[in-house]
């Protein structure tokens, strides 16, 4: 064993959700919080369903957030053992005009920028829901030099959401999750008042908290919840040697899956919530070019001889008034 298999994965790869309607989840996260759609695919485990991703104008690892919609599953519910919050990024001299924007679109602000106590640090966050119920954080992040998307005429760039912050674990006990991550994940515990905060690395978008929650309902994944938290393996050699040393301490570990834009392994941690850990390489761009990035439905090559039928089991779906080629 090297020591490169004791450092922690270098970030936060993606997050992704379960929304229901795919028409308003790419309205609300590209005109409302500025993303960019960069690419549209099916779910590879359930071709009759789509994959959204969104990000930063490369889809840059970090930055990315995904959603299955399945349009009749019903409202989750948050409570222990889920990802209860996806945070984002955001300059700090920017809460105010976000509070502004989203009140003014109608969304449901849950909390107004209020600070709270996360590693050493005190920190301005604002919350809110997507249409769908998802609970997402603006983080005042002094320093993100990240750029953000900056393709989305009312989001001026100085205000642009610059990648994903963290996420938030809730949690009955927090030993088991804390030593996990810790121990076999290599993050670096950094405590706090209000939650427990694990970090991956000093750059942007990784760090993970934990917020303990000993009475809290248990959560209920399902529309408006998280469906996994993926790490970043900055390639497929570390990542075979993340597996083997995660299988060789016990987990079930699925084999390495060909995600097409990166290569994926999956297991639990101790309070239930999935992890993935993914390689930042192919990339978005390795099966259309970076211009048209989301803009035309992508199959991998092994769903290609099935497209017809695909196309045909799809909602239409439409990007910025065009309807997103393959989807009509
Ligand atoms: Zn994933």
């Amino acid at each position: 064993m090297t020591d490169e298999t004791r450092t922690a994965p270098h970030g936060l790869h993606h997050v992704t959700a379960i929304a229901t309607d795919p028409q308003r989840n790419v309205d609300f996260y590209t005109t409302v919080l500025g993303l960019r759609l960069v690419k549209t695919t099916v779910n590879f485990d359930d071709p009759t369903t789509y994959h959204l991703y969104y990000g930063d104008e490369a889809g840059r690892p970090s930055t990315i957030l995904t959603f299955f919609p399945w349009r009749d599953v019903p409202r989750g519910r948050q409570g222990t053992g889920l990802t209860t919050a996806t945070a984002f990024s955001i300059p700090p001299e920017s809460l105010g005009w976000w509070q502004s924007r989203l009140s003014g679109l109608d969304v449901e602000v849950v909390d107004p920028p209020r600070d709270r106590a996360a590693g050493g640090d005190d920190e301005e966050v604002l919350t809110f829901r997507d249409p769908d119920g998802l609970v997402i954080d603006l983080v005042a992040s002094p320093g993100d030099t990240r750029s953000g998307w900056d393709g989305v005429a009312d989001v001026p760039t100085e205000h642009a959401v610059r990648g994903l912050h963290s996420v938030t674990l809730t949690e009955r006990d927090l030993d088991p999750t804390a030593s996990m991550l810790t121990g076999l994940l290599g993050m670096d515990a950094e405590g706090g008042a209000d939650r427990s905060r694990f970090a991956m690395a000093r750059e942007s978008g990784a760090v993970l908290d934990v917020a303990a929650a000993t009475d809290a309902p248990e959560g209920l994944q399902a529309g408006g919840t998280v469906h996994h938290v993926a790490f970043r393996a900055p390639d497929g050699a570390t990542q075979e040697r993340w597996r083997d040393q995660l299988v060789e301490a016990g987990l079930e570990v699925t084999p390495i899956l060909d995600r097409q834009y990166f290569t994926s392994i999956y297991f639990r941690e101790p309070g239930g919530v999935l992890f993935e850990i993914a390689t930042d390489q192919p990339g978005f761009d390795v099966d259309e070019p970076l211009l048209e990035l989301g803009r035309h439905l992508k199959l991998p090559p092994w769903l290609e001889p099935t497209r017809e039928q695909i196309e045909r089991s799809l909602p239409p779906l439409r990007l910025g008034g065009e309807p997103v080629d393959g989807t009509t």
